[in-house]
Order: structure tokens, then C-alpha cells, then sequence
């Protein structure tokens, strides 16, 4: 495999963040890529990383990360982040 160093964290947030943007929750929030990317990032700044370099270590850290009690707390940074770039959006320079 050619993958590198992956960071299970990144895609795990990423796709909790394109979840709950498509929920109606936040049909209110901006959903353009620069807003996402920025979600993401400052999700990210937040959360711990979880490096792995092969794709047996990507799918065991994938299991234990994505548990409901893990779920709970990570959700909530990422809402957080879903609100501070709703309320401070980058997206028009
Ligand atoms: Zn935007």
C-alpha cells in the first residue's frame, strides 16, 4: 500500500462534520468547502490525533475511536466548531 501516515481522527471528524451539515439541524450553516475546511480544522485543533501507518491499524483505530461514548464527545467539539465558523464565516475574502 502507498498510503503514508494517516490521521484516523481527521477522517473520522471529517465525516461526522459532512453528516451533521446535511442534517437538518444545521440547514442554517453554511456548507460551502471553505466554511467545511474550517469546521474540520478547528475541529481538529481540539480533538487528539490518532496516527496510523497501515490499513489494519487505520481500521482498528477507526473501530475503537467511532464508539458511542467516544462519539459523544468528539460531536461536541465539532458542533462547537460548526458554530464559531457559523457566527465568524472566512469564506468571503
Ligand atoms: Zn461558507
Amino acid at each position: 500500500m502507498s498510503r503514508e501516515i494517516v490521521n484516523v481522527m481527521e477522517e473520522l471528524a471529517s465525516s461526522i462534520v459532512t453528516v451533521m451539515l446535511m442534517s437538518p439541524d444545521y440547514q442554517t450553516f453554511c456548507k460551502c468547502e471553505k466554511c467545511r475546511r474550517d469546521i474540520l480544522a478547528l475541529s481538529l485543533n481540539t480533538l487528539p490525533t490518532h496516527y496510523v501507518t497501515t490499513e489494519g491499524g487505520r481500521q482498528q483505530a477507526y473501530e475503537q475511536l467511532n464508539t458511542n461514548d467516544n462519539r459523544k464527545w468528539i460531536n461536541k467539539r465539532i458542533i462547537s466548531a460548526i458554530h464559531v465558523v457559523g457566527r465568524y464565516p472566512k469564506h468571503n475574502e
